[in-house]
């Protein structure tokens, strides 16, 4: 399979997953927010077509796909504007890291599930006081005499855990309290006693909401534990590499639905006698958006193509580069939409201005666009480190 040039079925699934988005389209996901609801005709839908789980081992129900498939379809409902947000979490990260590292109890129990949308799960690994420096997370878990775990610890900005069934929260061991961080993973169900969620109150007008999470010494049963307590580092990349590749195919999707909007209306609107598209003041900003996109969706098929192949090691860099692009393209295409919409652009009717606020997301999260400087600055230049 070339990571360039799209085979017939992939072609086939984003026209298909384009048609579903369009049935549903950007008046939907404006209701829905107004009603305060979440998207679930939607989400039941996709999950029923096979769409949430396409990445999901054809055994546990899933579709037998990979990143590259399920990052088309949170692609084309992005460019619908009815973008699920949560596919980045529970089918990319947790559904994979539980594919490739949980026990066949823990498959049985959640990947069909996942697949078919009837259990969502969220993921927690930011934390107030590292921030951006995962290494330095402190949520702790230690075992006690029965073989249970006992976490405690704190998460921040954790996306969609009112709706979820359950967190895969990112801690580390007692043992391995200080120095690199060994990082295990650990099913968390959102009834478990004594853990507590709050939302945090966000500029976005969005269905899924942020929370703060706080747990002191829950007790979680031994197969809470996901894959091996010192696999370290390469099962979460199993499930950050994914989470990167969706936020870009996330970005490109909000960027193409703002763009369109932006193309349609630069046709249509008239003030010197002739449509402002005509002026290249207008127009070449456009032109150059809709390049951009195409090359950062280029890098997210590269990302996923390696992914795929199970190259982790450069699936990173890409899937990091891609993230980079996808959400430069994206902040700077959502802005040039609203602007060429005049007055109309901050009008609740067209429905452009909320977008600078969730493009800006995906310049920040799941790592910032410096963070991935820093990493293309010391990883691939070789360049020292300031910190
Ligand atoms: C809408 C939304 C949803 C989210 N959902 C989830 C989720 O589901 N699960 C989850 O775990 N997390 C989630 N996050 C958290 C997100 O991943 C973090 O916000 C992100 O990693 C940045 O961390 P921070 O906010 O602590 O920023 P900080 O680390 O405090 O960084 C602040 C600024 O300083 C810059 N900076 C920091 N260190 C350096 C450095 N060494 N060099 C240069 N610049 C630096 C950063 O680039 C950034 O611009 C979400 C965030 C948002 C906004």
């Amino acid at each position: 399979m070339s990571p360039v040039l799209e085979s017939e079925e992939h072609k086939a699934l984003r026209a298909a997953v384009s048609a579903l988005g369009k049935r549903y389209g950007r008046d939907y996901i404006t209701t829905i927010n107004k009603e305060g609801r979440h998207p679930d005709e939607l989400w039941s839908e996709a999950a029923e077509l096979g769409y949430l789980g396409v990445n999901l081992p054809e055994e546990y129900d899933g579709g037998g796909g990979g990143i590259a498939e399920l990052s088309i379809v949170l692609e084309e409902l992005g460019a619908a504007g009815c973008p699920l947000l949560m596919m980045i979490v529970s089918p990319a990260i947790c559904g994979t890291v539980i594919a490739r590292f949980g026990t066949e109890a823990q498959r049985r129990a959640w990947l069909p599930a996942l697949a078919n949308g009837t259990r969502l799960m969220a993921f927690g690994i930011t934390e107030p006081d590292a921030g951006s420096n995962s290494h330095r997370i402190t949520t702790t878990a230690r075992r006690d005499e029965t073989g249970d775990w006992l976490l405690t610890g704190r998460k921040v900005f954790i996306s969609g855990v009112d709706r979820a069934d359950a967190v895969l929260i990112v801690g580390r061991t007692e043992d391995a309290r200080t120095g690199t961080l060994k990082p295990c993973l650990f099913i968390v169900p959102t009834d478990t006693p004594g853990f507590a969620y709050r939302p945090i109150d966000m500029e976005l007008r969005a269905a899924e909401k942020q929370f703060e999470l706080t747990f002191d010494d829950i007790r979680l049963p031994a197969d809470a534990l996901v894959g091996d307590e010192n696999a370290g580092l390469l099962q979460l990349f199993a499930g950050l590499n994914p989470e990167r590749i969706m936020t870009a195919a996330f970005a490109i999707g909000m960027a193409r639905y703002a763009l369109a909007r932006a193309v349609d209306y630069a046709r249509e609107r008239t003030v010197w006698g002739q449509p402002i598209g005509a002026h290249q003041a207008i127009a070449h900003p456009l032109a150059q958006s809709h390049i951009e996109l195409e090359l950062a969706r280029l890098m997210m098929q590269k990302a996923a193509h390696l992914y795929d192949a199970g190259d982790d090691a450069a699936a990173g860099e890409a899937a990091n580069m891609a993230k980079y692009a996808a959400g430069e393209a994206c902040v700077k295409a959502v802005d040039q939409a609203v602007h060429t919409l005049g007055g109309n652009g901050l009008t609740a009717e067209f429905g452009l201005a909320s977008l600078i606020t969730a493009a800006r997301v995906s310049r920040i999260a799941p790592v910032s666009r410096e963070m991935i400087l820093n990493y293309v600055s010391h990883q691939t230049l070789g360049l020292p480190k300031s910190y």
